[in-house]
């Protein structure tokens, strides 16, 4: 990989190679997630785009920063300490940005904890079943996740397998769907507590990707949970998503955001530095971080 990369300049990314200086990239992911490549390799990828800023944002694991920030020091690529949380609005799922995290290691063990609580949940819910007189194992459950988060699907394939139940839907009906008596509520973090808990973390929270959410009535509530920014420039927003959505953050006095959302492409939109989201940008991220730091001193 790294051989292939040398041996073109444009490393593999042609359109973004040879930008002038004044971009920036504030939304990518590594191997420490989603990614294609270590967080070492995107911010080599970063450089040879000509960014002057990248923040890394995998989801939910800030496990790849200071391998990145080392990378960064490295090659003159500012890093934007981040983070892409998957929170709950009611029942709707909304990724929520938290970038320039300060206290990377206080963010971590927090999202740690939700982790850890998710392999409990299996624990309770095959205690559950071991009380209905099914005599499944955790371990029988880890085996079907193979080393990954731990979920109701994985109970489900280890009862098939067990020859308990014959198939997904069996499962769920008699044991682990809404209201059936193997059932555990998943822990999920709030968009209220993902926010706070960006706060608590020196963090700006910024809404990724609204897309067609990005509406005045969807946004206000978070105005007053104290969402800082929202996601204004990504590959997946429509030119009318994107003069919307920052007209929404004009009129909240919000900050805007942008970035490719890498995960590894080589072309189109989504390639590193692809949406040529402007360092300013950043300068008013930074200045927003700035007030907030002067009046917490106030
Ligand atoms: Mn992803
Ligand atoms: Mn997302
Ligand atoms: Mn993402």
């Amino acid at each position: 990989m790294t051989a292939r990369l040398d041996a073109d300049p444009a490393g593999g990314n042609p359109t973004a190679a040879h930008r002038p200086p004044g971009f920036v990239d504030l939304h990518s992911h590594s191997t420490a997630s989603d990614g294609a490549l270590a967080p070492a390799e995107v911010v080599e990828t970063a450089a040879r785009a000509g960014l002057a800023a990248l923040a890394l944002t995998d989801h939910d694991t800030l496990a790849g920063v200071a391998a990145a920030r080392e990378a960064g020091e490295r090659l003159g690529v500012r890093i934007v300490a981040g983070v892409e949380l998957s929170l709950m609005d009611g029942d709707k799922e909304v990724h929520m940005l938290g970038l320039h995290i300060a206290r990377v290691d206080a963010l971590q063990a927090e999202l740690e904890a939700v982790r850890d609580s998710r392999k409990s949940r299996a624990e309770q819910i095959v205690a559950k079943l071991n009380a209905l007189g099914v005599p499944l194992t955790v371990d029988a459950v880890f085996v079907q996740a193979a080393g990954g988060a731990v979920g109701r699907p994985h109970i489900a394939r280890a009862l098939i397998a067990g020859g308990w139940v014959r198939d997904q839907r069996e499962a769920f009906d008699k044991y682990l769907g809404a209201g059936r008596p193997a059932n555990v509520e998943k822990q999920r973090i709030t968009i209220a507590d993902g926010i706070r808990l960006i706060h608590e973390c020196g963090g700006l929270a910024v809404i990724a990707h609204p897309g067609g959410d990005g509406r005045r009535e969807r946004v206000e509530p978070l105005v007053a949970l104290g969402l800082d920014g929202l996601e204004v420039k990504h590959p997946g927003h429509s030119g009318e998503d994107t003069l919307r959505i920052a007209a929404l953050a004009d009129f909240f006095g919000l900050v805007k955001s942008g970035g490719s959302d890498w995960h590894g492409a080589t072309n189109g939109p989504r390639v590193l530095g692809g949406m040529q989201v402007p360092e300013e940008w950043l300068d008013r991220q930074d200045a927003r971080l700035e007030k907030r730091r002067t009046a917490a001193v106030a």
